[in-house]
């Protein structure tokens, strides 16, 4: 059975339902101030932990140092990464929960993938062809049957999780240098296994929107992306 196309009307008013949330205001330190990106043939999805202060002030996810790891491991330029039709970013919690004094960012607001990303990922789904759980919280939220398994064993599963579509990533923030140097393995192995992936996602991306071209009626076609 094929699945339908998401609505761009339907994840256009999901995306400014969920840029106006405001459920964690009495919560949080700061303004809600949810980031994310998603648009209708993104082929990878990209699910993080939450935002930082950095990320919070510009509203430009991934715009700091984990970003660039995060972008050499994909093998991606800054252009294709920030192409929200290339990939989508979806964030465990969309706000920066601010920060736990002495112990850096605070976990992502516990409602927050709860109450949204079953929302987006119905209409992300039919073109989601590759899931990158980054970190701990995104493990948790997604491999709810992993949670308890320490990061380093779900990561090193990453052959057989590619097969699946989606794949556990180590945050690739400075803080875990320690982590990534005591495993050399991750760099060595599954570097280059996921750089495969993420080029077959973009592929099949390509032969996704021309067919699209081909096949969809009116909808949109102006913001249509072109292929390639
Ligand atoms: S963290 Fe999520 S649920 Fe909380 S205010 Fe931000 S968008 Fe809303």
């Amino acid at each position: 059975m094929t699945q339908r196309r998401p609505s761009l009307r339907e994840l256009r008013r999901l995306s400014a339902e969920a840029a106006a949330c405001t459920l964690c205001a009495a919560e949080l330190p700061h303004r809600p101030r949810p980031v994310f990106r998603v648009e209708r043939f993104a082929p990878i999805l990209l699910i993080g932990q939450a935002p930082g202060r950095r990320v919070h002030e510009t509203g430009l996810p991934w715009n700091d140092l984990s970003g660039q790891t995060l972008r050499r491991w994909l093998e991606l330029s800054p252009e294709e990464f920030y192409d929200p039709n290339r990939l989508a970013i979806l964030p465990t919690g969309l706000c920066w929960p601010g920060t736990d004094r002495g112990k850096g960012d605070r976990p992502p607001m516990p409602r927050c993938a709860p109450t949204w990303h079953p929302r987006f990922l119905e209409l992300l789904r039919p073109t989601t062809r590759l899931t990158l759980l980054v970190g701990s919280y995104a493990v948790a939220a997604h491999l709810p049957d992993q949670a308890k398994r320490p990061l380093a064993d779900v990561v090193a599963t990453a052959p057989e999780l590619l097969r699946r579509g989606v794949v556990a990533l180590p945050h690739p923030s400075p803080r875990n240098r320690r982590w990534l140097a005591q495993r050399p393995w991750f760099e060595r192995e599954i570097v280059p296994l996921l750089r495969a992936y993420v080029r077959q996602a973009l592929a099949d991306r390509r032969a996704m929107v021309k067919s699209d071209d081909r096949s969809a009626p009116s909808e949109a076609r102006r913001d249509r992306p072109r292929a390639g």
